[in-house]
């Protein structure tokens, strides 16, 4: 399909959706803050990686050629963000007395089946941070002298030797509000560490010899190395949750102004990616969006509860990313019911065409090009649902319904042409009652309604209620039964 509206995206940097100009022709380069791996991602943090990925493929719908990488989080990260907290791969570990190699492998596992789970493509790397600590030490090294300073406790960055420092997060650089100074020494409130040295008599499981003493890296400073290692400086788009514009990425650029200015790369503004782009939230008023609350939202749990976790993708598409979504059980199931027709429209086109169908060529060119505005107008993917939703209602004949419906699903990921509407009804992990057994007891009432034996027919059914199986004759979208 032809792709013409021009690409728009939101900057950050900028605050304004501004023409997407590739810093290679023709080419994409994307790097997305990936997860740290101390816990199961909540489904707040699935929504950063389902934005990312709508990116990536719209940019594939573009035609560009695109690389992604995201990274994996597994040493670094703290409890806080002002430098005196504890690694939470490092927390995480002693909590549950493993190593921390096992916790980085159960979680990355975790987060991986979460990322298959919601048809979210592969990217062309990930990166995990481990692997990169020499970079990460060499890199340190070529910004210490002139933009860095040694305390006690480690190679701290001083904010104030780069232009414009905190320019994304709109942030005051002397004694912005909210920023904690909790390291002794620091010159600026908002400097922060490079290099985190194992305090003396500690022994950390994850540490590193280096030339500011044995330790480990600082956060902001493995994505600035992994960006720029993987993708090279400027690449264009760089991506994260709305709670990165604020610390993580504002320290990134002010290292990656550092580094592209002593090694004479670029000038001053060099911000390392030529876009910076940040999804809003997912919330949740009971507040189980927490990790530390005890049982939060999971997508397992969506799934353990009867969701099919492409409805929660479907839920996340409905929203403007750069919106807050508030979830609830009820928005989750309406999303569902959403996909349900969906499937159920696109499960006809593989019939014949009937009659009444015609093919309307201006009318399908007319909703190709609202589908690609759509899209294109900084991923508005509310819009590029209702466009795909036409067509499906629409009187062109099925094999081009078919066609569009696979150009448009390569931006969307619905999976839409190898779901099936039995695929949607999970049994929730509560439920006292197999498919299976739900299916004989309808056939056997089937059998007894068509014998007029209706005294059978309503014990059966009764009996499937009182395991909280409802019996759902005449449903309009063909549903025979769900679970209560
Ligand atoms: P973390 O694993 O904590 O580093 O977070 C992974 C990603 O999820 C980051 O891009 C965060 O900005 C993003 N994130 C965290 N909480 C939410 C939320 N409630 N809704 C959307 N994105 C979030
Ligand atoms: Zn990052």
């Amino acid at each position: 399909m032809e792709s013409t509206a021009p690409l728009t995206l939101f900057n950050s940097l900028t605050r304004r959706a501004e023409p997407f100009v590739p810093v290679h022709p023709g080419e994409a380069r994307v790097y997305t803050c990936g997860p740290t791996v101390y816990n199961y991602p909540h489904i707040g943090n699935m929504r950063a990686y389902v934005f990312a990925d709508v990116l990536g493929r719209t940019l594939s719908f573009k035609g560009y050629k695109l690389t992604h990488a995201i990274n994996i989080t597994d040493v670094g990260h703290l409890t806080n963000d002002s430098d005196d907290g504890e690694d939470k791969m490092e927390r995480m570990a002693a909590a549950q007395k493993q190593s921390i190699w096992d916790i980085a492998e159960h979680y990355k596992q975790a987060y991986w089946a979460d990322v298959r789970a919601l048809n979210i493509r592969q990217p062309a790397q990930w990166t995990v941070a481990t692997d990169y600590v020499p970079q990460m030490i060499e890199f340190a090294r070529g910004i210490a002298a002139q933009h860095c300073y040694k305390l006690e406790s480690g190679l701290y960055f001083d904010v104030s030797t780069v232009a414009d420092y905190g320019r994304l997060a709109r942030a005051q650089t002397e004694d912005g509000e909210g920023r904690i100074e909790a390291v002794e020494g620091k010159r600026n409130a908002a400097d922060f560490a490079i290099w985190r040295k194992t305090p003396p008599g500690e022994a950390r499981q994850m540490e590193w010899d280096s030339p500011w003493g044995k330790g480990a890296p600082g956060w902001h400073l493995e994505c600035s190395v992994m960006s720029g290692a993987v993708l090279g400086f400027p690449f264009d788009i760089h991506t994260g949750g709305i709670d990165h514009r604020e610390i993580h990425h504002p320290n990134e650029i002010a290292q990656n102004q550092a580094h592209c200015c002593t090694n004479g790369l670029d000038d001053a503004a060099n911000s390392g990616a030529k876009v910076w782009m940040h999804n809003n939230f997912l919330v949740e008023r009971s507040g189980k969006m927490s990790k530390s609350s005890g049982e939060f939202l999971r997508l397992q749990l969506l799934i353990d509860k009867g969701y099919h976790p492409l409805a929660y993708r479907l839920l996340c598409l409905q929203a403007h990313y750069r919106s807050e979504l508030e979830f609830s059980w009820e928005g989750l199931g309406a999303a569902l019911t959403r996909l349900k027709r969906m499937l159920i429209a696109v499960g006809r086109l593989s019939q014949p065409s009937t009659r009444k169908q015609r093919s309307e060529p201006t009318e399908l060119a007319a909703n190709k090009k609202w589908f690609d505005a759509a899209v294109s107008n900084d991923l508005n993917t509310p819009e590029a649902l209702t466009a795909l939703e036409e067509v499906l209602a629409g009187l062109q004949p099925n094999d081009v319904k078919l066609t569009v419906v696979e150009e448009y699903d390569s931006v969307l990921g619905l999976d839409l042409l190898n779901l099936t509407r039995a695929d949607l009804r999970l049994r929730p992990k509560s439920a006292e009652i197999t498919e299976a057994e739900i299916e004989a007891t309808l056939a056997a009432r089937k059998e007894a309604r068509a014998a007029k034996d209706f005294a059978r027919s309503d014990a059966l059914r009764d009996g499937l209620a009182a395991k909280g199986v409802e019996v759902m004759d005449g449903d309009p979208l063909g549903w025979e039964w769900k679970l209560g």
